[in-house]
């Protein structure tokens, strides 16, 4: 069990929640795509699981997480209300726990990661939705594959055992312009589909550039900031390092 969120606390996240649907509709009706062709994925990282619990009170049902240690304390203590999304680095030595907590992992960059989840998978008797993560620079902090591995990674994706292709997903390069970024990603998404046409999801998107990502067709919207970062009110009384919400 976890500690509920405050009341404070919760009318915060509907508000911000409301906020992140209105401009995934609005993108939405810009682009002419129905409202339903898009998952918000709310990626509360450093969060509580309160915070998880409450969304998930909201109607949310995804959540994502970029840590494994994160991604294990949430899952134990919201279980299988939402839909757990796995979208950080991954060393070799995290994939047994990955495959256990996740449904859908989105940052796969190397065929070792692909084959040791697979297999872990299986074991658990899980099958794990994978998405490819392209890199736009092979800055290894935001992990990712060159461009010229992509299709061999998605092959090898596909023949593993205990996962299915989701798609391709990518995070921009800091300062680059996300429209270009996005559009340069969906001819990625494109020439991918041809060889895998069950490889239709486009991981794009996050709390500043979410209406460049729903354009050129992303369907997996990974929201924090906008979603989580509100800050409480002011005169809420928190004691010294803990947040109001945050379980005693
Ligand atoms: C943190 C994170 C997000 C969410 O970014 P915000 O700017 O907080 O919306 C999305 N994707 C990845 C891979 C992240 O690590």
């Amino acid at each position: 069990m976890t500690a509920a969120a405050s009341a404070d606390r919760r009318a915060e996240l509907a508000w911000a929640l409301e906020q992140v649907r209105a401009r995934i509709g609005r993108a939405c009706d810009a682009s002419h795509r129905p409202a339903g062709s898009v998952t918000l994925v709310a990626v509360t990282k450093a969060r509580p699981a309160s915070d998880v619990a409450a969304l998930a009170a909201l109607g949310v049902r995804d959540v994502g997480e970029n840590r494994v240690d994160q991604a294990r304390a949430k899952h134990a203590a919201v279980g299988d209300a939402v839909t757990w999304h796995f979208l950080g680095r991954i060393q070799s030595r995290q994939t047994g726990a990955i495959a256990r907590v996740a449904d859908v992992v989105h940052s796969v960059d190397r065929p070792v990661i692909a084959t040791r989840l697979g297999r872990a998978a299986v074991e658990a008797g899980r099958r794990l939705l994978v998405f490819v993560q392209l890199s736009f620079d092979a800055d290894p902090e935001r992990g990712g594959a060159a461009a010229s591995d992509l299709p061999a990674l998605a092959d090898h994706v596909a023949m593993t055992p205990g996962l299915e292709l989701a798609g391709v997903m990518a995070v921009p390069v800091l300062g680059a312009d996300p429209w270009a970024t996005y559009r340069e990603l969906a001819g990625v998404a494109g020439r991918l589909q041809e060889q895998h046409p069950g490889a239709r999801f486009v991981s794009a998107g996050m709390s500043d550039d979410l209406e460049a990502a729903v354009a050129a067709g992303a369907t997996h919207l990974r929201v924090g900031a906008a979603l989580l970062g509100v800050r409480r009110p002011p005169g809420d009384k928190v004691r010294p390092g803990r947040r109001a919400d945050e379980p005693a």
